[in-house]
């Protein structure tokens, strides 16, 4: 079945770290998503005209690059090492959303006392991500062999395919539990939006536009707040300064209380206790945080 070409499409993972976040997104701007079965390639937005086709992360950069997905969440990982093989980019990442976060790195067996890059040099480094650590090595001046493996990469020094690794950790318990630590950092990654570069027409690039408008109101309001606080005249400037990623606030003054205003704000950053209590030694009161459910920029 070809994908029908009134619609957009959007290339998310199947199954794996990146598929509930990809949809919850998605669902944060708005879209209702059906249940898509076991088998199913494709599934719909029923209130937006956007298909998602569920697909291997790997498979996502080519999907969009070659434009039968204008749209793509993938990790920068996958997208790099990707990126790297081709000789022009055809596509381009337009948000980072946040999640998904890992690094690419070098490990070595933890029986190793000490470790410095240049013992790298002539030795075989496991990795599912050849161009990736091909580009670091070069940058490093290192002159190592790659052996490129599709999974299980450490499971490479126990069975003597190589004494290094190259692959993606976020709490190091996989690498711990077979014996190796890491030692030097390749690439870090996040989950990303991307765009085709391939051409669209009028009609789709307005519907892209859309979504797109409304997943970075999702972002946006991801860590924002509302802080709404009472401040005498002479605090505000001091006030304003504190306020974490708040562009100009508004200040209204209070009716029977001269000399004394309503400071409004929207905070783009985390908005901790300290904040507040830093609020307060600069002379606000009655300080108010409250969630922001929709944002549009
Ligand atoms: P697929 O079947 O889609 O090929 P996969 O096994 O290659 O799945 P996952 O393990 O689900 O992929 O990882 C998907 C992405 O999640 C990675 O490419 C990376 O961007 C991100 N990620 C975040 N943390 C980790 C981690 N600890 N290990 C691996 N990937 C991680
Ligand atoms: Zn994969």
């Amino acid at each position: 079945m070809s994908p029908d070409r009134s619609r957009l499409h959007i290339a998310i993972q199947k199954s794996g770290r990146l598929n509930d976040r990809s949809r919850q997104l998605l669902r944060d701007a708005g879209l209702k998503l059906s249940e898509a079965g076991r088998n199913q390639l494709t599934t719909r937005a029923d209130n937006f005209p956007l298909d998602l086709m569920l697909v291997r992360d790997d498979d996502i950069p080519t999907f969009v690059a070659d434009g039968v997905c204008e749209l793509g969440i993938v990790g920068q990982n996958v997208l790099e090492e990707y990126a790297l093989g081709q000789a022009a980019p055809r596509f381009e990442e337009v948000a980072r959303l946040g999640f998904g976060s890992c690094a690419l790195k070098i490990a070595a067996p933890e029986s190793l006392d000490c470790f410095t890059l240049s013992m790298l040099a002539g030795q075989r480094i496991a990795t599912s991500y050849p161009r990736l650590l091909q580009r670091f090595l070069v940058q490093e001046g290192i002159e190592a062999e790659i052996v490129t493996m599709r999974g299980a990469v450490e499971l490479a020094p126990r069975l003597g395919i190589a004494r290094f690794i190259c692959d993606l950790v976020s709490t190091g318990a996989t690498l711990e539990a077979n014996g190796l630590a890491p030692v030097a950092e390749v690439f870090h990654s996040e989950a990303v939006l991307v765009r085709s570069l391939k051409p669209i027409d009028a009609a789709h690039a307005e519907k892209a536009r859309a979504l797109l408008m409304r997943i970075e109101g999702v972002i946006a309001t991801a860590e924002a707040k509302y802080i709404v606080l009472n401040a005498p005249e002479a605090a505000i400037s001091e006030i304003s300064a504190i306020l974490p990623g708040a562009e100009a606030p508004t200040v209204v003054p209070l009716v029977g209380r001269p000399g004394h205003f309503a400071v409004q704000a929207v905070c783009q950053e985390s908005v901790f206790w300290e904040t507040l209590e830093r609020l307060k030694a600069a002379g606000a009161s009655a300080i108010l945080v409250m969630p922001i459910e929709k944002m549009m920029l």
